[in-house]
């Protein structure tokens, strides 16, 4: 069989390490990345490169951002008693297209994973204990996911804020237990948001 040149081996190399793509996969990838037009090829790789030198994490909530402050943040509109927590970016765009909520929001960038060598201090939890600490915050939503995990989490930050006059709620579990925000439907989210319970 023929050597691959050196820079397909490398892309090939390059694509196997995304999550979830195997050896065969990241070789169809790349098969089909030479056959495609240029353009088409080199679009992906610009918009990679646009992503990674434009978006970071909005300074205050962790959202995605490309600027300092992301839109949620900087929108006069939003209610800002209210404040939701949640593990990840995309999290946050599940809440928000169920369209039910309209207060600010705090990325966690993460949960508690003792098995995984994850603990509070490399999540945001300092930076939320400071936004409470220093807000008008009257609610604070727990929204991380209903695993073992996303209920330790939620639990830890409780603990922490009781000292602080907001009331502490979670999203009602009309989420099954064990499900993932980012998978579940927005009729659902909006009736989990609205059936919040006091935690
Ligand atoms: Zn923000």
């Amino acid at each position: 069989m023929a050597e691959l040149t050196h820079s397909v081996a490398d892309m090939i190399d390059q694509l196997g390490r995304l999550p979830g793509i195997g050896r065969k996969s990241a070789e169809r990838l790349a098969y089909h990345l030479l056959r495609v037009p240029k353009t088409e090829a080199l679009a992906l790789a610009d918009s990679i490169r646009s992503v990674r030198e434009n978006v970071r994490y909005c300074e205050q909530c962790f959202n995605l951002s490309e600027a300092a402050r992301c839109p949620i943040c900087t929108d006069p509109n939003r209610d800002t008693t209210r404040l939701c927590i949640v593990e990840q970016p995309r999290d946050l765009i599940s809440l928000e297209q169920s369209g039910m909520y309209r207060g600010l929001f705090h990325v966690l960038l993460g949960r508690i994973a003792p098995l995984d060598g994850i603990g509070p201090d490399q999540l945001t939890i300092d930076p939320l204990v400071d936004r409470v600490r220093l807000g008008k915050f009257t609610e604070v939503i727990m929204a991380t996911n209903p695993t073992v995990e996303g209920d330790g989490t939620s639990l830890y930050i409780s603990n922490l804020l009781q000292e602080y006059p907001v009331e502490i709620t979670r999203l009602a579990r009309g989420i099954t237990a064990g499900s993932v925000l980012e998978f579940t439907n927005k009729e659902i989210l909006a009736d989990a948001l609205n059936g919040r319970q006091k935690l």
